[in-house]
């Protein structure tokens, strides 16, 4: 692993499912350390795009991580490289927190092993940074949206893999708990050089964490830049179908969603007009 391997490397990605071509041909390099949100419209195939990268579907030859064909890597090693937070993870019933979260650590302990009190010293550091300290024996099942969305970053966090994929991990969060997740990936992936691939649908809360945006479309990359390159206008309006208007912030574009008007206000198309 020298430093010029890229942590993801896809060539020519293409994914059917069911029959139906989903991802159409996607090419996408990511370094390592590097934050790379992708973004685009419901069914664009972002979670397709990322399941694909964390290896739960058959890409001979497409997907490489840290320079190895995901295929060659056995799942232990595989969950060492290569932590998943799904949109909408399986909740085991009747699992407390703190054993779900330890379930991030069975790539680390041997088969029919227990955990160490290194395992559990790391689950208990991750839970207490996601200010989750009181929550160990709350059954996941109890929890609110919030608080299971975090607890799922844990089980993540906890895995120890230099490559985190997110799938829209802060779609359940408040805006404070939001900021409070990213900025602890954020200082994560600077303290532990991890790479992050992410998708999210807050295209402004998005564009302030990624060093890179990528528009997925029908399958295929359209646009893939700086947040400044891809947060556009014309992009946006484009590919989602939306009135936005995107005006600079602090810490990158912002882009607010605006009623449609009839009268071709800035950034607004009329949406019952045919877009072509
Ligand atoms: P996104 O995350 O961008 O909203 P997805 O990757 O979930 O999009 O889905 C992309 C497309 O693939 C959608 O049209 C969805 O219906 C379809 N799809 C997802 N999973 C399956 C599946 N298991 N079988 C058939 N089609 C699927
Ligand atoms: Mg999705």
């Amino acid at each position: 692993m020298t430093p010029s391997v890229p942590a993801v490397d896809l060539r020519d990605l293409r994914i059917s499912l069911d029959g139906a071509p989903i991802l159409t041909g996607v090419d996408l390099t990511v370094s390592a350390g590097e934050w790379v949100t992708v973004i685009g419209p419901n069914g664009a195939g972002k979670s397709t795009l990322l399941r694909a990268v964390g290896g739960l579907l058959p890409t001979p030859d497409a997907v490489r991580l840290f320079g190895t064909p995901i295929g060659e890597l056995r799942r232990r090693e595989r969950a060492r490289v290569v932590a998943t937070v799904a949109q909408a993870p399986v909740v085991p019933p009747g699992m407390a927190v703190l054993d779900y979260v330890l379930l991030g650590r069975t790539p680390y302990i041997a088969p029919l092993g227990r955990e160490s009190a290194a395992d559990l010293a790391v689950v208990h550091e991750v839970l207490d940074r996601l200010d989750l300290a009181g929550f160990h024996d709350r059954e996941l099942a109890t929890l609110s949206g919030g608080e299971r969305q975090r607890v799922f970053l844990a089980r993540a966090l906890a895995q120890g893999a230099t490559l985190l994929l997110l799938d829209e991990p802060t779609s359940a969060l408040d805006i404070g708990h939001q900021q409070e997740v990213l900025e602890l990936v954020d200082q994560l992936r600077r303290t532990h050089n991890l790479t992050v691939v992410a998708t999210m649908h807050d295209l402004s809360i998005a564009g302030e964490y990624a060093d890179r945006m990528v528009l997925l479309a029908d399958g295929r990359i359209v646009a893939a830049g700086t947040p400044a390159e891809v947060l556009t206008e014309d992009l946006l309006s484009r590919h989602y179908r939306a009135s936005v208007r995107v005006i600079p912030g602090p810490h990158g574009p912002l882009v607010l969603p605006t009623r449609p008007t009839r009268d071709g206000a800035v950034g607004a198309p009329d949406l019952g007009r045919d877009s072509s």
